[in-house]
Parts: C-alpha cells; sequence; structure tokens
C-alpha cells in the first residue's frame, strides 16, 4: 500500500475543509424519502484503514433533489496524511466520483462494496 502515490501540500481549500465539521455530523444525506446514506466513511489512501469519523471533515451540499456532493478531507491519525474526499450521492443510491485507480470519473453501485470501499461505506441504504 502507498506505492505510487504523491504527496503534496494541502492546498488553501483542503486546509478550509479541514477546519468544517465532520461529515458524520451531516449525515445522514436524505433524499425526499427516496434514499438515505447513513454513513459516510473515509478510508486513507496511504494505507487503506478507515479514518476515524472524528477526523474526517468537510461539507455536504444538496445540489439538486437528486444530487449532493461530499467535498472533504480525511486525516489519517497513523500515517499523518490528509486523504482528500470528493463525490457525489445520488438519490438512487448510486455514487459517482473519482477512480481510485484511474483517476477518471466513475459511477458506483451502493452495493459494489470492492469499488465502494475507497470511497465510502453506505451502511444501511435504503431504496
Ligand atoms: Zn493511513
Amino acid at each position: 500500500m502507498g506505492q505510487g502515490i504523491k504527496l503534496k501540500k494541502l492546498s488553501t481549500r483542503e486546509c478550509e475543509l479541514m477546519q468544517m465539521p465532520t461529515l458524520s455530523s451531516q449525515t445522514p444525506v436524505v433524499f425526499n424519502e427516496s434514499a438515505e446514506f447513513s454513513q459516510l466513511t473515509a478510508y486513507c489512501k496511504m494505507c487503506d484503514h478507515e479514518v476515524p469519523e472524528s477526523l474526517v471533515t468537510g461539507k455536504v451540499v444538496h445540489l439538486n433533489a437528486h444530487t449532493a456532493s461530499v467535498e472533504g478531507v480525511a486525516v489519517c491519525p497513523a500515517c499523518k496524511i490528509a486523504t482528500p474526499i470528493n463525490y457525489r450521492l445520488h438519490s438512487d443510491g448510486r455514487v459517482s466520483g473519482s477512480s481510485p485507480t484511474t483517476g477518471k470519473w466513475g459511477v458506483w453501485g451502493a452495493r459494489n462494496k470492492t469499488l465502494m470501499k475507497y470511497i465510502c461505506d453506505l451502511l444501511l441504504f435504503r431504496a
């Protein structure tokens, strides 16, 4: 783990996100009773371990009735590095974001745990 990862300094935006409330304080993310994301879990890009929710900060913004953006930073206490979080939640239960392997924007089904693990762990998704 961690091979091929380039480290860089946090951007001003990422520093701002670190001052924001925890993402867990902004859950559940609910779409008109049609879908609910109860937990937004982040994983460290370096060691692949789950980052404690108290160290995952940022903000959830409802863009419209069907889409919410999640932007934040997860700081791993073991690696002392920050993993940027940037993805979108959709009212049909899908999540879209950059692929950890290709960097291309992609869409994941809520129950695809292997790919989902990188982005977040959607427990108790209610369709
Ligand atoms: Zn780590």
